[in-house]
């Protein structure tokens, strides 16, 4: 009788090289707590050396001086890649000039470009500041003149709640792609099939870069399905059945929660995805379990990389950046939208 033949796996080559690659978001944190918790998340997702870690910009720049120091300690700390997110909602074009100068001088090469939520929060009438970045296309463009970075940008395979329609918003994606951005992280969705139908419409108008899906582990139904609301991302019958009657039982829910992650990346992968960006909420467990899952294993490094380890990255040797001085105060700091740490 002939050997049984092995199946070849999903998520590695025949060479033995992993074919997933991940992304980790994070939010900046408030306070001391925030910052172990987030650490902790941070110091157990890197050793799957990730592509890159990304930082968000709360709503209106209320994270500034946050997401700065965040970055930078990931630099100073980890051979992780940060890329830190920026926004030009409610500042001047010379304001976020001064913070793009002042990433470039942290050694940031990376930087996740968005318009960001209007002052008034989701729902609200968006306009620009008199002096500022029109949208997130422009910006994109701004980011460009100033600094050789890589440029990623947001994609909304449900539409964005502001966009009159889907073409409008795929317009809006190509003029972000025109301007430079390399590759569109998704939204979070559920329902894959969303996903595949906007890709089709996406390459059809000859958008050529990574559109990265955005997965988010539901760590919390309740919030997760109040955030899907405002950003226009359904929420399926059959995930809400999932998630029923499990009110009171944290332990259910998270293996529930692990297993429709792990259900919904399995299926990407089955039908040709190999790069994910996770919405980790700062936390490290679901991400870690669906990655393992996707095949990846940690470094034996740890992910605390020497200094000759990161120099080989370049981490420390960035191209120089014009000197822009001290952080610019936010133009006042607001409460931020409440959601996916933003
Ligand atoms: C991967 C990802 C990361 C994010 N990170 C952050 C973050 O760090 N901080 C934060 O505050 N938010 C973040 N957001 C949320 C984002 O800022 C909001 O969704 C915001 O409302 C739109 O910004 P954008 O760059 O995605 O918009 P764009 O891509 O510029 O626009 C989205 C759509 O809205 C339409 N539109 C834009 N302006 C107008 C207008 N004036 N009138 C009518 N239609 C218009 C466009 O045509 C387009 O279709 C993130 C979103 C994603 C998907």
């Amino acid at each position: 009788m002939n050997a049984a033949i092995p199946r070849p796996s999903r998520f590695i080559d025949a060479g033995g090289t992993p074919r997933i690659r991940v992304s980790f978001e994070f939010f900046p944190p408030k306070t001391a707590e925030m910052e172990q918790t987030l650490w902790e998340a941070i110091n157990r997702l890197a050793p799957l050396r990730p592509n890159f870690v990304s930082v968000t910009y709360g709503a209106g720049g209320s994270t500034r001086e946050r997401t700065h120091a965040t970055v930078k300690r990931i630099l100073a700390e980890t051979i992780l890649v940060p890329a830190a997110h920026l926004t030009c909602v409610g500042a001047a074009c010379a304001e976020v000039d001064g913070v793009i100068h002042n990433y470039c001088t942290a050694g940031v090469r990376h930087i996740v470009a968005l318009r960001g939520d209007p002052l008034g929060g989701i729902g609200e009438r968006y306009a620009p500041h008199p002096g500022g970045y029109r949208n997130a296309a422009d910006l994109v463009a701004g980011i460009k003149r100033i600094a050789d970075v890589e440029v990623s940008v947001s994609a909304y395979p449900e539409r964005h709640p502001d966009s009159p329609t889907v073409e409008a918003d795929i317009d809006m994606l190509k003029a972000k792609v025109d301007a430079g951005a390399s590759r569109a992280i998704t939204q979070f969705f559920f329902e894959n099939d969303l996903y595949f139908r906007y890709l089709d419409r996406v390459r059809a108008c000859g958008i050529e870069v990574p559109i990265v899906p955005g997965i988010l582990p539901v760590q919390n139904f309740k919030q997760t399905k109040s955030f899907a609301a405002r950003c226009g991302t359904s929420v399926p019958d059959w995930l809400a059945e999932r998630f029923d009657g499990l009110e009171n039982d944290a332990a259910t829910r998270k293996l529930i929660a692990a297993a429709v992650a792990a259900e919904q990346v399995i299926d990407l992968v089955d039908r040709g995805v190999t790069d994910f960006h996770f919405y980790t909420m700062n936390r490290a467990d679901l991400v870690y379990a669906v990655c393992h899952l996707l095949g990846l294993r940690p470094c034996q490094d740890g992910g605390d990389l020497s200094l000759p380890a990161r120099e080989e990255l370049g981490h420390l040797n960035p191209k120089p950046g014009p000197d822009a001085g001290e952080l610019p105060r936010p133009a006042g700091e607001r409460v931020g939208v409440r959601g996916l740490g933003r």
